[in-house]
């Protein structure tokens, strides 16, 4: 809090307004009940530029000093937040990072495995065919073969 906005809240406009939130209180802290203790008058956000008494009712609420020192220690300035965001993002993209390269090494594996299951499989269904129909696939996929060839190397 700077030294101007303390000075604000010496205001007569803030000293009205505080009882103003009091009096509804009933001279009680909303949060523990305490009518014993010295009260205080909480802004539960601020507005750049904003007085202190140019706050709604429902922004304004009364605690006793203990509840209000408890309330203060969960505030935090638009830089803070923005570095807790921060090192969290960056927590976040390392984790990612890890789990990515555990997951390219899982499914380069899984599709390593995959692929010599494919190419097993294939074999076994050529030899299962009848003879006419396997030279007919095999010389389909010569001529398939040779076609990706001849794009692979038009490409490069
Ligand atoms: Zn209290």
């Amino acid at each position: 809090m700077s030294s101007k906005y303390a000075e604000r809240l010496k205001h007569p406009k803030w000293q009205r307004r505080r009882l103003q939130i009091m009096s509804a209180a009933d001279w009680k802290c909303v949060r523990c009940q305490a009518a014993d203790q010295p009260l205080n008058v909480h802004h539960k956000l601020y507005r750049d530029g904003a007085e202190p008494w140019e706050y709604a009712d429902d922004e304004l609420v009364c605690l006793c000093e203990q509840c209000h020192e408890n309330e203060h220690r969960d505030v935090f300035t638009r830089a803070e937040v923005l570095k807790l965001i921060e090192s969290a993002l960056a927590g976040a993209a390392k984790k990612f990072d890890d789990l990515l390269a555990r997951n390219n090494e899982f499914y380069d594996r899984l599709f390593g495995e995959h692929f010599e299951l494919l190419r097993v499989v294939d074999e076994l269904r050529l030899k299962l065919l009848p003879a006419e129909e396997r030279k007919a696939l095999e010389a389909h996929k010569a001529e398939t073969l040779k076609r990706m060839r001849e794009h692979t190397q038009r490409v490069s």
